[in-house]
């Protein structure tokens, strides 16, 4: 575990900052009616760095701008050594004792966030979501199919997943309607069509791909090309899930919107809290293997109108997200830069440890007291938040929240 670096920025040293300078995680901001620019996270300014490459004063590739898109993808393209030669130079720039050249150009090219309006910080190329909780997926298959079958026979032996729509993917911030969908009760013999009445949360951490690859890459190969990570919340409607999910999985249920933390955190930044996934139960094959720590402690929670509702921990995975994205391509599936894989939602094994409502109250059966009364499922003019911050010596690497306020759902959308 490292100490706080120290800025000459105040406010990044603050012991309860999210973005202190051991963090520096990438965004994209805009100020009034500006244009979007990439930014980076210190203290309580955010760093204009489209500004700086524009200017000329720091420069992640000498012979094009990539900071100009506005997303971080042409930037993530450059590959691992050029980040990691940006972050280093960035840092130089930051820490206390730069020299007043930078301090100037700094607060020059800086904004306060609280001026800001953050925006996705990649285009996302394409949207996989996995189920890599295995408290998750036991307490889900248990209410689905009942204790004998709640964990599927390939459950043990790879990550599984889906392919999302990154059309759906959407900042913090952006309100979120209920969905309608096709509906159909154990007790009613059709189907309906109806606003879906179990409207929940997924807590999720969201890896992002840095390099677009072509064929099989290995699990060290893979989390060398995670670029970042984010905090991701797949809504999920529980009522059409459980009438269309077989057999070809989950689709109009998670197709509503996936809301992400604004702010990518670096995997440089996560290297101090690099821990091992839990033991594994059945033996992986080669292909698929632990070789290094790849899962990371990472506190998380879920807030429902400004209560803590859940805690629980990134390193309750069972499969981390480079052995997701090595599973990925072994088909020889392309991946491309700025592909976004959702780890699947992140239960510990006690109860106020659940990443989803459907947990919380085991499928609406138990429901949850809060300040607010007794809950099951989520209610119009409800806001979910999901924090999530590792925490440091004196200071913590923080996500930044990722947010949605659900509004009703619009009128009945074929109504003639
Ligand atoms: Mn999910």
């Amino acid at each position: 575990m490292t100490d706080l670096k120290r800025s000459w920025l105040e406010s990044a040293n603050a012991p309860d900052a999210d973005f202190p300078l051991n963090n520096l995680p990438y965004g994209v901001f805009s100020v009034e009616d500006g244009d979007l620019r990439c930014g980076v996270a210190l203290g309580d300014r955010i760093i204009d760095a489209t500004g700086l490459e524009a200017a000329g004063i720091l420069r992640a590739d000498l012979e094009a701008d990539v900071l100009d898109a506005p997303f971080w993808n042409d930037f993530m393209e450059l590959g691992p050594k050029a980040w990691s030669a940006y972050r280093a130079a960035l840092t130089a720039m930051l820490e206390e004792g730069a020299n007043e050249a930078a301090q100037d150009a700094i607060t020059i090219y800086s904004v306060p966030m609280g001026e800001a309006t953050l925006h996705l910080p990649i285009r996302v190329a394409e949207y996989t979501d996995f189920y890599a909780g295995r408290h998750h997926a036991s307490n889900v298959g248990t209410m689905f199919r009942g204790p004998e079958n709640a964990l599927p026979p390939n459950w043990l032996h790879m990550p599984i997943g889906y392919n999302g729509r990154a059309s759906s993917v959407v900042v913090s911030g952006t309100a979120i309607r209920r969905p309608w969908g096709q509906l159909k009760s154990p007790e009613h013999e059709t189907p309906i069509f109806a606003p879906s009445r179990r409207f929940d949360i997924e807590l999720e951490m969201g890896a992002i791909v840095g390099v677009a690859s072509n064929g099989p890459i290995s699990v060290d190969q893979a989390f060398e090309n995670i670029f970042g990570y984010v905090l991701l919340n797949d809504w999920s409607a529980r009522d059409i899930q459980a009438w269309e999910y077989q057999p070809l999985g989950p689709f109009q249920a998670k197709a509503t919107a996936t809301t992400i933390s604004p702010w990518i955190v670096t995997a440089e930044a996560l290297a101090p809290f690099r821990t091992a996934t839990p033991k594994r139960e059945r033996p992986l094959l080669a292909h698929l293997q632990d070789t290094t720590p790849m899962n990371h402690d990472i506190a998380l929670s879920v807030i429902l109108n400004g209560e803590t509702i859940a805690e629980t921990n990134a390193n309750e995975l069972y499969y981390s997200s480079a052995q997701q994205l090595a599973h990925h391509t072994s088909s020889g599936c392309p991946m491309r830069s700025g592909d976004l894989l959702g780890t699947g939602t992140i239960s510990g094994p006690e109860k106020h440890q659940r990443g989803s409502l459907l947990e919380l109250t085991w499928g609406g059966k138990e429901p949850l007291q809060t300040a607010s009364g007794l809950r099951t499922f989520i209610e119009d003019g409800d806001t979910l938040s999901l924090h999530g911050a590792a925490i440091g010596n004196g200071y913590r690497v923080g996500f930044g929240p990722c947010t949605g306020a659900v509004h009703p759902a619009a009128e009945d959308p074929f109504a003639t």
